[in-house]
Order: C-alpha cells, then sequence, then structure tokens
C-alpha cells in the first residue's frame, strides 16, 4: 500500500505514463546522437513536472518537494539524462522565486521565472570550478562591482544545461570579498558580454544531457543581478545542495527500480541448463540484493523530501539518500548487465546505457564521500 497522497499518485502515474510511451521510444537513439530532444522537454513542461514547485500564482504546481522527486523518479526509470536536464532546469528561477527582491521579482518574473515554469526554457546552476568542486570554499571566480556592474573572470566546469538553445541565464556562484572569503550569487544571462559557453564534453554517459565548461572573461551584467543578501551566496548554495540531493537520490531510484525490473523479467525468459536463469541461487542472489535496495532506498529518500517539506533539518537525512540511493543504483546497473550476459555489454541492452549514465550519480551535487563527511559532522564526530 502506498503512504503518498491522492495528488502525489495521480501526477506519479502521469508522468510514469509519459515516460514510457513518450520518453523511453527515443532514449537509446537520443544517447547514441548526444542529442537533447527540445519538444519532449516541452511535453514534460504540459505536464506540469519543471513547475511542480513554484507557486500556483506564478502558474507552478504548488507541489513539494516529495512529489517532484516522484515525478524525476519516473522519468529516469527509462532516461536518466532528460531526468537530470529536468532536475536542474527549475533550480535557478527558483532561486530568484524565493531569494530576489520585489524589484528584481518585478523585472524577471515574466521573462526569467515562467518559462522555465511551463517548460520552454531551463537554467543552470555555475558551482565546480576545474580546481574547485568538493571544496566550495576554494572557488575562484571573481566578481568585481565597478559602477552598476560586476565584472566576473574565471571559469566553471561541468555545467549542466547551459549549453541548451533554451538556456535563459546560469546562476553563478563568484567570489566576491576575497579577504573574508564572501561570495555572491551573480545571475548570468546568455548572451552577456564576456560569457563564453565552451563546447560540450564528450561524457562517458548522460549524453542526451547538456554539459559544459564556462568562461567568463570581463563579463559584464548589471550589478542589480546579484540575488539574495551580500556575502551569503556560498552558504545558500550548501543549503541548497540538500533539496538538489533529495532530487537527485530519486533519479538515482528510478533508474534502480528500472534495472531491477528489466533484469527480473530477463531472469524469468533466459534459460540456461535447461531452466531459466532466475532458479539459480547466484542470480536471485543479485535480484533480491537490488530489491532489497531499492526498497531500503525508497525509504530514506521519503524520509529526508518529508523533513525538507516539513522545514525540519535534513541535512543528514539528504547526504545519507544521496548516498544509499546512488551507490545502490551504481550496483543494480552493475548487476542488470551481469544478469544480462554478454547482451548487458551490448548498446542496443538498456541495461548498458544504465550502466554508464549512473557512474555520475555518485560523483554529481556532492560526491560519496562528501556525503559521508556530511553525515559525520551532523553527526558531531569531526570534533
Ligand atoms: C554529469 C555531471 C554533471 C554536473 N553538473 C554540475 C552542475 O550543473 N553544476 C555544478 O556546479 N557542478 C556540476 N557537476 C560537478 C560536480 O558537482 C563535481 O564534479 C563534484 O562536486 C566533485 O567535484 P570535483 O569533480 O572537483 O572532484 P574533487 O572535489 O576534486 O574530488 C576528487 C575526489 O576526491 C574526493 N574528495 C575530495 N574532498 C574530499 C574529502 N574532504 N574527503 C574525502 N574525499 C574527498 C572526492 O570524493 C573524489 O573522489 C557535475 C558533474 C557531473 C559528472
Amino acid at each position: 500500500m502506498s503512504d503518498y497522497s491522492e495528488e502525489q499518485e495521480a501526477i506519479r502515474r502521469v508522468v510514469r505514463e509519459f515516460a514510457r510511451k513518450e520518453v523511453a521510444p527515443g532514449a537509446a537513439d537520443r544517447d547514441a546522437s548526444s542529442r537533447f530532444d527540445y519538444s519532449l522537454y516541452r511535453r514534460l513542461g504540459e505536464l506540469g513536472v519543471p513547475g511542480l514547485m513554484f507557486p500556483e500564482a506564478l502558474g507552478g504546481g504548488g507541489a513539494d518537494l516529495l512529489t517532484f522527486c516522484l515525478a524525476v523518479e519516473e522519468v529516469a526509470r527509462v532516461d536518466l539524462s532528460l531526468s537530470w536536464t529536468a532536475a536542474v532546469a527549475p533550480v535557478g528561477a527558483q532561486q530568484i522565486a524565493i531569494m530576489a527582491t520585489p524589484e528584481q521579482k518585478q523585472m524577471w518574473l515574466d521573462e526569467w521565472v515562467k518559462p522555465v515554469i511551463r517548460g520552454e526554457a531551463t537554467t543552470a546552476a555555475a558551482i565546480t570550478e576545474p580546481d574547485a568542486g568538493s571544496d566550495t570554499a576554494g572557488i575562484q571566480t571573481r566578481a568585481v562591482l565597478d559602477g552598476d556592474e560586476w565584472v566576473i573572470n574565471g571559469s566553471k566546469a561541468f555545467i549542466t544545461n547551459a549549453g541548451l538553445d533554451n538556456n535563459l541565464y546560469a546562476t553563478v556562484l563568484c567570489l566576491t570579498d576575497p579577504e573574508a572569503r564572501r561570495f555572491d550569487t551573480i545571475i548570468v544571462p546568455k548572451g552577456a558580454p564576456g560569457y563564453r559557453i565552451m563546447p560540450a564534453y564528450r561524457k562517458m554517459g548522460l549524453r542526451s544531457s547538456d554539459t559544459r565548461e564556462l568562461a567568463f572573461d570581463d563579463c559584464r551584467v548589471p550589478a542589480i543581478n546579484r540575488i539574495g543578501s551580500p556575502g551569503g551566496g556560498r552558504g545558500r548554495t550548501v543549503r541548497g545542495f540538500f533539496a538538489a540531493r533529495i532530487t537527485l537520490a530519486s533519479t538515482a531510484l528510478g533508474l534502480a527500480e528500472q534495472c531491477l525490473e528489466i533484469a527480473s523479467a530477463y531472469a524469468q525468459e533466459r534459460h540456461a541448463f535447461r531452466r531459466p536463469i532466475a532458479g539459480f541461487q547466484y542470480v536471485q542472489g543479485m535480484l533480491v540484493e537490488m530489491a532489497l535496495n531499492v526498497e531500503l532506498s525508497r525509504l530514506i529518500r521519503d524520509k529526508a523530501a518529508r523533513l525538507f517539506d516539513q522545514g525540519l533539518p535534513h541535512g543528514k537525512e539528504a547526504a545519507m539518500a544521496k548516498w544509499f540511493c546512488c551507490e545502490s543504483a551504481k550496483q543494480a546497473a552493475d548487476y542488470a548487465v551481469q544478469v544480462f550476459g554478454g547482451m548487458g555489454f551490448m548498446d542496443e541492452c538498456p541495461a548498458s546505457r544504465y550502466y554508464r549514465d549512473i557512474r555520475a550519480a555518485t560523483i554529481a551535487d556532492g560526491t560519496t564521500q562528501i556525503q559521508k563527511h556530511v553525515i559525520a559532522r551532523e553527526m558531531g564526530l569531526l570534533g
């Protein structure tokens, strides 16, 4: 029996049907050609997925984080690339909706927030740099106020969505006070002078999701483009990671569920030694371990999302969900390949794409090692 609300179950059903009928059929081709399908993303927008967590007054769904997690989980069952795009796409617009001043909202809601809610546009969150990933305090991209403009110099690495045609802007974490090591989040719109979006990386997986390096060479944007209270950018970014980690954990859970489903079905139809391979205990061992981890992943993901939705402390649970869901999904994809045998290694077998795609999940949005560090800190073990 489900302990999700009727509304959550309804959204889950709609997105699952959309994922199976419209997303799954082209997923392998999009992966092979590293192609992002804009019309498919628009369809996701029509279903209300990117706007789920925005206020209804802005045209959003007024839903909670858990509902959004259920939606991206369903997409991830068939296409992790699309689910990552969808998970990241609203982040910049959410920052505006939550933190912008009334003056900024007046300027930006119609142009920079509502198209994102409708799924017509995407945003990017640019934090990682070539020399600073886990260690966000080491970020060097520098923003200096010059009259009524910020002048930004530096670069960002591995940024999702910034190179998409429908990307409006990146929210860029910049060092604004080197002595006090204070940071600010500054909105850099596509086309700003000095803002260069580099060619897409060639990646092991997630090939139909856009990932780029960004360069800022005396990039100029209006002074008003700083969002949130001055100097508080890094603290807010670190807190923002918590929700992002729960969302990313949900995409991993979706992929793990699908690995379990396809591997179980295959194990029952594939015969060796005159019986289904599902009858062999070593094969059962992989399948039951996957099943247990899917159950446990759902429990910790739901707990973390519900704590977030209730406004309760959730940093430890978010880190646990990110760690456990992503590591166990990585193992589920590995087991799925193993259950499929030689076919599992072939591009035509979905398990091989899942295996490549999920590899990024234990790295992005805080590595597994960083999640363990966060949990140790939350447990008061760091002294
Ligand atoms: C597909 C993909 C999409 C991404 N999208 C975005 C995005 O949209 N925006 C963005 O800003 N970034 C994005 N990233 C970047 C991602 O968040 C970073 O790669 C990640 O935070 C790790 O940073 P790093 O690569 O610099 O590794 P490093 O920080 O250099 O870490 C290297 C290794 O050292 C370990 N390590 C580091 N510090 C510690 C420690 N204190 N204790 C124990 N071990 C440690 C790490 O766990 C890791 O194993 C993306 C990455 C990928 C792969």
